[in-house]
């Protein structure tokens, strides 16, 4: 009997996405990681509101600027508390929005990515139309990620396995 396999899965993002940039002080590329604190700025009625990384080795700063020339009134009041608080899961929210590191022209490290394929669902059913698993991939951060190693763990088949199914399509990868 054939059989269509569902597999689903979600990417986990472990930690705020790491920078990599050009540190003036060390004089090369380096690291920058989110300090999960705000700096606020008061202007008349405007703010400016960043989120502050540093250089991983010298502690250079690097504002990411999550609101500019912004009316008071305009920013959520929950919001606008956990900036004054350097609430902290505030603070990795905005150091997992890609959105932001688009807008302030910062490049995610993606080398140093720490994430998780989380299996959320595996269903079987009975299929007249050959054997065949459908893999979904639920990516909200927009990652480029590998899920090659863990669908192999799943299915019980090597990586190389997996591969070579994906090409022939017997293994169809859709991402959502
Ligand atoms: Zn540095």
């Amino acid at each position: 009997m054939s059989y269509l396999k569902k597999l689903k899965y979600e990417i986990v993002l472990n930690d705020s996405f790491p920078v990599i940039r050009g540190c003036s002080k060390c004089g090369r590329k380096t690291c920058f990681i989110n300090t999960k604190k705000f700096r606020v700025n008061a202007n008349g009625n405007k703010l400016d509101i960043w989120l502050i990384y540093q250089c991983e080795e010298c502690k250079t700063t690097l504002n990411l600027a999550i609101y500019e020339r912004q009316k008071v009134s305009s920013i959520p009041k929950v919001e606008y508390k956990g900036f004054l608080e350097n609430n902290e899961q505030l603070a990795e929210t905005y150091g997992k929005n890609v959105q932001l590191f688009q807008k302030n022209k910062a490049d995610i490290d993606f080398e140093r990515l720490n994430y998780d394929v989380v299996k959320l669902q595996e269903t079987v059913e009975n299929s007249d139309s050959g054997q065949q698993v459908v893999v979904t991939i639920h990516n909200p951060y927009q990652l480029k990620v590998r899920p090659e190693k863990q669908i192999a763990k799943d299915l019980g088949l090597s990586r190389c396995q997996v591969k070579d199914l994906m090409k022939k399509g017997e293994i169809k990868l859709e991402k959502n």
